[in-house]
């Protein structure tokens, strides 16, 4: 984030982030009850660079954050060099894996590559504190919650892109320094 463009006060981290109402949902994996074969198929219907983690779809609380390139390796992986991991197999973000049946397949444990703490925003916070943070942190992306509930996610390209529409719409709400 070069720019030199800063946010008024007005732009909210609601404003910026995705989904947008009309989007379809924001795409979570859940710490356990979700199969090797189910997260594959996601990352292969989508391209996202990265997925929050929730302790469930219900309550979307957030655990962490998984990158997309270290899912792809970690499953792979599994698949190669843990003995039985099938589709079927489920995967666990869980520090500590409940006792499975010992008829199912061995279970795939990601812990490992959760980032626990992911920069996470509310709602309401305004855009000037959130670019400020990106740059200063040199952070990809950063989710948004309210009342604990995960609601969204804004990436650095978010930022940029709506940046530059506030420029052409509405030059006054920019300020130069
Ligand atoms: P970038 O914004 O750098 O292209 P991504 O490919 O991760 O990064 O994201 C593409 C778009 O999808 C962005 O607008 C981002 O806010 C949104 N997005 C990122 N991750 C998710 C996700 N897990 N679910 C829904 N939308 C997402």
């Amino acid at each position: 984030l070069e720019t030199k463009e800063e946010y008024g006060h007005k732009t909210l981290a609601q404003d910026v982030m995705r989904p947008r109402p009309s989007d379809p949902l924001l795409v979570v994996f859940t710490q356990e009850g979700m199969s090797v074969g189910e997260i594959e198929g996601v990352i292969a219907d989508t391209d996202y660079s990265g997925f929050p983690v929730v302790v469930s779809q219900e309550s979307q609380r957030l655990v962490g954050f998984v990158l997309r390139r270290d899912l792809v390796i970690s499953l792979d992986n599994a698949r190669k060099r843990q003995e039985g991991v099938v589709s079927a197999s489920l995967v666990f973000f869980l520090e500590h894996v409940p006792p499975q049946p010992l008829s199912g397949p061995p279970v795939v444990k990601l812990r490992g590559i959760l980032d626990l703490s992911p920069f996470t925003v509310t709602d309401h916070t305004p855009m000037a504190i959130a670019v400020d943070i990106f740059r200063k942190l040199g952070l990809r992306q950063c989710l948004v919650t309210h009342n604990g509930r995960l609601l969204g996610i804004i990436t650095k390209k978010d930022i940029l892109k709506h940046m530059a529409q506030m420029s052409n719409r509405d030059p006054d709400s920019i300020l130069f320094n």
